[in-house]
């Protein structure tokens, strides 16, 4: 379905990095990513640029924006988000999302992947000696650091910083504007200069392939994926259903044939520590 097509690749962060050699291994197409292409445009983790909608609307756009460029069917963004981990209260994780569309064959598969290793962290400092420590407790020059004057403004944002020098004269620069105590210092969370998202971005390529490669069995389209769960394992001590996941329902995007899988992940029968009965 895919091979020999040409894919336009919405970066400008250099996700190609990652994402290109494990898509034209599997899928056998030829990228390309359009030349100066502006993803700040759909948003950005500086919070200068607010993202408009969903994670799932924020990639589809930088597709279809990088896929029109080109004058391509075939395209493929990315977008990651920060947030509360879903199972782990009060731990931030990372979110992970790479969109494949295909207008030719109207189709939209996604990969996800998720770590809760990276932090999105920031915080006022009052010294060039702050700046330091900060950048070095947060990986610099591996992972980028980024200089302001405020926590929220659109202006005196400095990103490109590469070197421990770039960071005092940046420093010195926004402390010696009047009426300055304080500096704000943040993690750069742009792939490129954040190693730690880029796997999370390489994880999530590879859940689109098994994404891709799951195909459904009447009509044989890719992307035949789980898109319910059906809550209600039975408690191993109670045999009332519990909250845990029984089925997982696959349904194909095209014909709409869906399937019932068993969940297996918690065995046959649920501990009766995930039971409302056994443990309230
Ligand atoms: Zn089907
Ligand atoms: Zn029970």
């Amino acid at each position: 379905m895919f091979e020999g097509r040409k894919l336009a690749l919405a970066t400008m962060h250099q996700k190609e990095k990652v994402i290109t050699p494990i898509l034209e291994n599997e899928l056998k197409v030829k990228i390309v990513v359009p030349d100066n292409f502006n993803s700040d445009l759909f948003g950005t983790f500086t919070r200068d640029i607010k993202r408009i909608g969903t994670q799932q609307e924020a990639a589809r756009k930088k597709a279809i924006a990088a896929m029109d460029i080109l004058g391509y069917d075939l395209g493929v963004a990315s977008e990651g988000s920060f947030g509360e981990d879903p199972s782990i209260p009060f731990v931030q994780s990372n979110l992970e999302l790479v969109l494949l569309i295909d207008k030719k064959n109207n189709l939209e598969i996604s990969g996800y992947a998720h770590s809760s290793k990276l932090k999105m962290e920031g915080l006022y400092v009052n010294s060039i000696d702050d700046v330091m420590t900060y950048a070095k407790k947060w990986g610099f020059p591996q992972y980028g650091i980024i200089l302001r004057s405020n926590k929220n403004g659109k202006n005196r944002i400095y990103k490109d910083l590469y070197t421990e020098n770039d960071l005092i004269i940046t420093a010195k620069k926004l402390f010696s504007r009047p009426f300055t105590k304080k500096i704000f210092i943040e993690m750069d969370m742009r792939a490129h200069r954040n190693p730690t998202r880029m796997e999370v971005i390489k994880q999530a390529t590879i859940d689109l392939i098994k994404n891709i490669k799951s195909t459904c069995p009447k009509c044989a389209t890719p992307g035949f994926v789980i898109t319910s769960i059906e809550k209600g394992l039975i408690c191993k001590q109670c045999s009332l259903p519990t909250d845990l996941p029984k089925y997982e329902i696959y349904t194909c995007v095209k014909c709409k044939y869906s399937q019932k899988k068993l969940v297996t992940q918690y065995g046959k029968l649920a501990n009766p520590r995930y039971c409302s009965q056994c443990n309230p």
